[in-house]
């Protein structure tokens, strides 16, 4: 029988606020443990949380990025449960009423059409602090607990069962993870768990119209361990499916060292949570002016980019997209369009040699040594034909070594562009006078010893004779 796997994600985003959701202790990562924490984080008796309106704002931004409706008046609800890191005994989530509603995201794969994956909703919560183990502790058995973490704002985005396979889910993930960086309410650090997944899959026979019993894979903080889950998830319950067993609901917890998932917790042992309305917090009412301002205040967004970028700039879809892969990389394209380069040149030019400066280096778009207006400045004086394409690159490279103007560089090293007939075609005589035997070939019939020589002659010339001046020579030349 063949399978058709369903895939359901949910999504924890932490929000770059400078302040817990409730209180107003610092969010910042690393410090000392339980430095950053009050009675309310710390969860004292009498203690009353009051929601940051920030954490409101972000969440109606990644409503309307997402295409979600905003809730007028939502509802904040305690989820209880035991746990040492839950000072509380519950934990503020939203349940009931969620800030954001029925969105939606179109996914791209390669090579097809774009798919619409529904978004059920995004609600506000408070994370959870953290236990420390062993000599982290300070103790060097014992176990404890930093809440410095705790009260830490999150948004939780729920997407609806519409993905059907790992590649769907990590272009999901993907893309959302795009949209809360470039918002600049999240700063995306997977390792760090600042946007970590859920992924809930489960398979059926192809055909089927009823879905097959989920397992939820708990907090997967890679998209290269968020597809192996999935695809290991996938094959474990087709076998155990062929096996003639069947699929329980639980979670399950992935391991990356070995690639698997194992069981944590079967639905019989899942927590009844006892959701309740939070009577310390009111409902939060949402103006439909504040929505409309929200929307005014938003960027444009990847997708609105990209479609400007081939609408107006000309750029092929590819390019477009690429150029967009994070806010900081499209302002940097346009800022050295802006500086006069050729679009598509300036685009090429970022995806080749500035990525692969950037990649090597490990350096961020946002600290380029290369600034967009020193690139244009490169590309203007090969359009000019002060140097070639290929002394260019030399060029970058001192320049991002160096940061010096390319202008001083080419000045300096003497990288000049020989465009001089009479100095060419000197050269061109000894090379042929040294490669008699390969001259006969190419008379003869051979025509492929054409790169042979422009290889020659722009090894003699270091790289500095002007290429198609060097072709018309040569050319000419050869023919005898
Ligand atoms: P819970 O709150 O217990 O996690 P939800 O109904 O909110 O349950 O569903 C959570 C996630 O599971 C959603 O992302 C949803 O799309 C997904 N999901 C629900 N049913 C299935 C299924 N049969 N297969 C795969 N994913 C599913
Ligand atoms: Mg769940
Ligand atoms: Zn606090």
């Amino acid at each position: 029988m063949r399978y058709q796997p369903v895939i359901g994600l949910e999504v924890h985003v932490q929000l770059l606020t400078d302040t817990k959701i409730f209180c107003g202790c610092s969010t910042k990562f690393g410090a000392e443990p339980n430095s950053q924490t009050c009675p309310v984080c710390l969860g004292l008796p009498g203690a009353l949380p009051v929601l940051n309106k920030k954490v409101v704002e972000f969440a109606i931004k990644a409503g309307l990025s997402t295409n979600c409706s905003i809730t007028p008046r939502s509802i904040f609800a305690r989820k209880n449960y035991f746990y040492p890191d839950l000072p509380k005994g519950y934990q503020i989530s939203q349940f009931e009423d969620p800030i954001c509603q029925w969105g939606w995201l179109d996914i791209k794969i390669d090579g097809e059409e774009s798919k619409r994956i529904s978004i059920t909703r995004i609600h506000m919560e408070e994370d959870a602090g953290k236990l420390v183990h062993g000599e982290l502790s300070g103790q060097n058995d014992g176990s404890g607990v930093d809440l410095n973490r705790a009260c830490t704002p999150l948004l939780e985005v729920v997407s609806e069962p519409d993905l059907r396979s790992s590649d769907e889910a990590v272009s999901y993930l993907k893309q959302l993870h795009q949209i809360v960086t470039w918002l600049g309410i999240c700063d995306g650090n997977m390792e760090e768990g600042s946007f970590r997944c859920d992924a809930n899959v489960s398979v059926m026979p192809v055909g089927s119209d009823t879905f097959g019993t989920r397992a939820e894979i708990k907090n997967v903080n890679s998209f290269k361990f968020v597809k192996q889950a999935i695809e290991y998830e996938i094959q474990r319950q087709i076998d155990l499916i062929e096996d003639g067993g069947t699929v329980v609901q639980e979670t399950r917890l992935f391991d990356p060292n070995s690639g698997t998932t194992r069981s944590m917790r079967s639905k019989e042992e899942a927590h009844d949570y006892r959701y309740f309305p939070d009577p310390d917090l009111v409902p939060l009412v949402i103006s439909e002016e504040w929505v409309e301002r929200s929307r005014q205040e938003l960027p444009e967004l990847p997708e609105q980019r990209q479609q400007r970028f081939m609408a107006e700039l000309g750029l092929p879809p590819y390019d477009a997209e690429v150029l967009t892969a994070s806010r900081a990389l499209a302002d940097y394209f346009e800022a050295g369009v802006a500086a006069g380069g050729n679009a598509k040149t300036v685009g090429n030019w970022i995806m080749g040699e500035i990525t692969r400066a950037l990649n090597d280096s490990g350096t961020p778009i946002e600290s380029c040594p290369v600034s967009p207006v020193q690139l244009a400045e490169l590309l203007k004086l090969i359009d000019n034909g002060t140097i070639s394409g290929k002394i260019a690159k030399t060029v970058f490279d001192e320049m991002w070594r160096s940061g010096k103007a390319p202008q001083s560089i080419v000045e300096e090293q003497g990288l000049v562009q020989v465009s001089d007939t009479g100095a060419i075609e000197s050269i061109i005589d000894e090379i042929m006078a040294a490669n008699a035997a390969q001259v006969e070939d190419y008379r003869g019939g051979k025509d492929k010893m054409f790169g042979f020589f422009v290889g020659q002659v722009m090894k003699a010339s270091k790289g500095k004779a002007n290429p198609s001046v060097v072709n018309e020579l040569l050319l000419n030349k050869l023919k005898g």
